[in-house]
């Protein structure tokens, strides 16, 4: 570490020192530190003026690229409308001429109106709420004075913040643990939210004064609850990124921490308060009144005085800065001694393990634990699989464990819905959930067909997020038991939903029942069913011909011995980025077959490293509506694994390109379903040389790996072309080669990859670098520079405009 210290990177601007709620486990009212009480209630325009300059200053001396800075409180938005838009506009005047900067506000949510998510979308702001979990856990601290609860308006806020319009400016949620409440379903209400990042807090105390039922020998209470919640949440499949468990996973593999109440990574935060003190974080506070003061403000000092000030560098001397206990602790690459507030003890200071050691120890220890058996258990993939997936290609057997691994999460979604399927009145979703057990003991294989179809994930997603569809939607869940009991034979009889006046049955094909909501199905043999409904009853055979169009049978696109399904019935299939095109007549799915076959012909003798990984994993196309002829539209989803959706293109070899370019993109999906490859937290954009709007570091890396794809592709067709078609091939190749590899660059100095995701880019460099050297004829060189040259210009013009 330099004489000066590390430089800050977060900033925590305190615009509104006083509060509409009184939470009494608040660390800025409740605690020791009183200093709140000599300050101004609201920041001048003059201290918000000098903070953006000290923080300018700052981010240049110390060339930082980028700065975060939150604007806290008390509650911020006491502030204000036109003081928060007039803070947002002055930090970045002042801040972004020398580096990016990423803003936040973190509120209560109770304020929270169109209004403010109007001004923080004209201003960039992100917010982010605190929210206790459920109504009860919420309700046992985050009250008004008078006592009456705040849980409706700080939901009324998040789903504000989930509407589409606001949806970018979802910053993530912050819940204060008490463990009188119900983890799981405090977890389920978070959940059920969807934060972009959800953060668990441990209850501010000292060994001087303990939380309630911490640092006592032998009770572990904080652990057990957060175990729970860590089941919970593993058993939905992970769903929701939880700041904590991620962390402990990260820096049990050698990465960093998302959060500063763990690892070991240095402190980055000053807090500047309402009159311009700087203070360290605002959880020391907790310590003793006057403990986060150093002495120093904006006014007066620079923000590099307070960065060598002595009780800022002892947070940033990683684990030479711990108490010895801390030291030669086996958890403390992830623990690293816990929040540094929570060391204290009159006497020897900060020097302690935290007053949550035992319940630190414990929940790191289960975390890591069941890491090592997810390991085990093989949902991680050997080294050369993952490798042979980075290079852009993947043969049969690492796509084959990316499906295993799909069928891991299809599985926690079904149990996770059987967990909240108590609405189920009709006892629908019950008795296909009995059946699909038993056969899954009796059939798994059969059950398994079913489970792998893209389109249950989706469904099961989709139930999921809005629990307002049940029980329609959770229904479905027995046509997916009835579709096993089909492909098995085996005597099942069961009531399954009508949707949209069909009975689906997922893989197999849908039958017409009319205006009613509910079918009766019987099992009689394999390959024969029997549907009665109140208008009518039904005998299928599924080996007969479509005679009967009240049977709508899948169809089945066939390439030699290679079969995918055309999928244009499943209810749950409009997941896409475009509309899904209705049923097609009998002559649109011969167009299909005839096109299919020849594409996957070429796929296989010209593309033989993409066709037997594509053989593994794709088993559905899904036609897409298009309502302009000639333009090509396809797509894939994340919840849809093995799905490529497309508008039907004019020629075999496009549909070649096009399956080749989105099977990249579920390779792809499904690898960061098991892996973190970027720093999800990380909010920059990037410059990606094929479209005109900036890209998430995520979305930049799915086009690229993408791209290699559909360079690839021009690269090997340009030699079995002649004339201006091999030119226009070549100058394709040329140009996509650099493009692609620009964005490999990007992304690999971006500083926001994993240790992984470096690999994985790595990898991506691998198959691409060779390929700048390849000759091209002269004009399509040419071509192909002047494009790059010309999208870098365009992209530099446009840099003004998107700070
Ligand atoms: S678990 Fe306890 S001893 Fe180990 S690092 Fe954390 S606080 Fe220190």
């Amino acid at each position: 570490m330099s004489e000066g210290g590390l430089p800050f990177r977060q900033f925590v601007l305190k615009v509104h020192s006083r509060c509409d709620l009184a939470c009494d486990h608040c660390y800025v009212y409740e605690h020791a530190d009183q200093s709140w009480r000599g300050r101004p209630m609201v920041i001048s325009p003059e201290a918000v003026a000098k903070a953006g300059e000290r923080i300018a200053e700052h981010a240049r001396d110390q060339r930082l690229s980028e700065v975060r800075v939150i604007l806290h409180g008390g509650e911020p938005l006491l502030a204000g409308a036109s003081r928060l838009a007039a803070i947002a506009r002055e930090l970045r005047r002042a801040i972004e001429p020398y580096c990016r900067l990423d803003l936040r506000i973190h509120t209560n949510g109770i304020r929270l109106d169109t209004e403010l998510c109007e001004l923080f979308l004209a201003e960039r702001v992100m917010v982010g709420i605190s929210l206790d979990g459920d109504r009860a856990a919420n309700d046992l601290h985050r009250r008004y004075a008078n006592g009456r609860s705040s849980y409706d308006q700080v939901m009324d806020a998040v789903a504000l913040l989930r509407e589409e319009r606001y949806q970018e400016l979802y910053a993530g949620l912050l819940a204060t643990i008490d463990i009188r409440s119900d983890p799981v379903a405090v977890y389920r209400t978070l959940a059920t939210l969807e934060p972009p990042n959800l953060d668990f807090l441990l209850p501010h105390g000292t060994w001087d004064s303990p939380p309630p039922g911490a640092g006592v020998p032998g009770v572990t209470s904080y652990a057990d609850w957060l175990i729970a919640v860590f089941e919970e949440w593993d058993r939905g499949g992970r769903r929701v990124p939880v700041r904590m468990f991620e962390s402990i996973i990260a820096t049990s593999h050698g990465g960093i921490s998302a959060t500063e109440s763990l690892g070991l990574s240095p402190s980055d935060v000053a807090v500047i308060e309402t009159d311009g003190t700087i203070e360290q974080a605002d959880s020391i506070k907790v310590a003793y009144d006057g403990a986060p003061a150093t002495g120093l403000d904006i006014f007066r000092h620079p923000l590099a005085a307070a960065a060598a000030h002595p009780a800022i560098r002892a947070r940033q001397l990683g684990i030479e800065g711990l108490a010895a206990k801390c030291r030669e602790c086996p958890v403390v690459t992830s623990c690293g001694g816990g929040l540094y507030a929570h060391r204290y003890r009159t006497g020897s200071g900060f020097q302690n393990p935290s007053v949550y050691c035992a319940d630190l120890e414990k929940i790191i220890s289960h975390v890591r634990t069941d890491d090592a058996a997810r390991r085990r258990r093989g949902h991680l993939m050997p080294r050369a699989h993952f490798d042979a997936l980075a290079a852009g290609y993947g043969d049969a057997a690492s796509v084959s464990d990316l499906s295993k691994a799909q069928r891991s999460v299809r599985r926690a979604l079904l149990r996770l819905l059987r967990d909240r399927a108590t609405e189920d009145a009709s006892g629908v979703f019950s008795a296909g959930w009995d059946l699909l057990v038993s056969l899954d003991e009796s059939s798994p294989a059969a059950v398994e067909d079913v489970l792998a179809h893209p389109y249950v994930r989706a469904w099961a997603e989709r139930c999921l997020r809005a629990p307002a569809s049940m029980p329609t939607d959770v229904g479905h869940l027995a046509s997916i038991a009835a579709t096993a009991a089909i492909r098995t034979g085996m005597f099942a009889e069961l009531d399954v939903p009508v949707i949209g006046t069909y009975v689906h049955l997922p893989t197999l094909g849908r039958v017409r029942v009319g205006d009613t909501a509910i079918a009766t199905l019987t099992v009689g043999g394999e390959g024969t069913f029997e549907v009665r409904a109140a208008s009518g009853k039904w005998h299928i055979d599924l080996g007969a011909n479509e005679s009967d169009l009240d049977w709508q049978p899948v169809r089945e696109l066939r390439a030699g011995e290679f079969t995918v399904r055309l999928e244009d019935s499943d209810p749950y299939r409009d997941v896409h980025q475009w509309p899904a095109a209705a049923r097609l007549s009998a002559e649109d799915a011969a167009a299909w077959q005839d096109q299919f076959e020849q594409a996957w012909r070429l796929i296989e003798q010209a593309y033989p490293h993409y066709a037997p990984g594509m053989a593994a994993g794709l088993s559905v196309l899904m036609p897409l509506a298009n309502d302009e002829p000639g333009r090509e539209i396809s797509a894939t989803a994340r919840q849809a694994y093995g799905a490529v959706a497309a508008a039907l293109p004019a020629s075999s070899a496009e549909l070649a390109l096009l399956i080749i370019h989105e099977f990249q993109h579920v390779k792809l999906g499904a690898l960061t379903d098991m892996f973190d490859l970027c720093d999800r937290t990380d909010k920059r954009v990037f410059f990606a040389p094929w479209r005109e709007d900036p890209r998430p570091l995520g979305a930049l890396l799915q086009g690229t790996y993408a791209h290699i794809g559909v360079t690839d592709y021009w690269r090997l067709r340009r030699h079995s072309l002649d004339g201006p078609a091999a030119l226009d091939a070549d100058e394709r190749f040329a140009r996509w080669r650099v493009m692609t590899a620009e964005a490999i660059e990007a992304l690999a100095s971006s500083g926001a990859l994993t240790p992984l995701g470096v690999r994985f880019v790595d990898g991506m460099r691998g198959t691409v670098e060779p390929w700048l050297d390849e000759p091209v004829q002269e004009a399509a060189a040419v071509a192909a520079r002047d494009w790059a040259a010309e999208r870098r210009a365009a992209w530099q013009r446009q840099e003004p405009d998107r700070r």
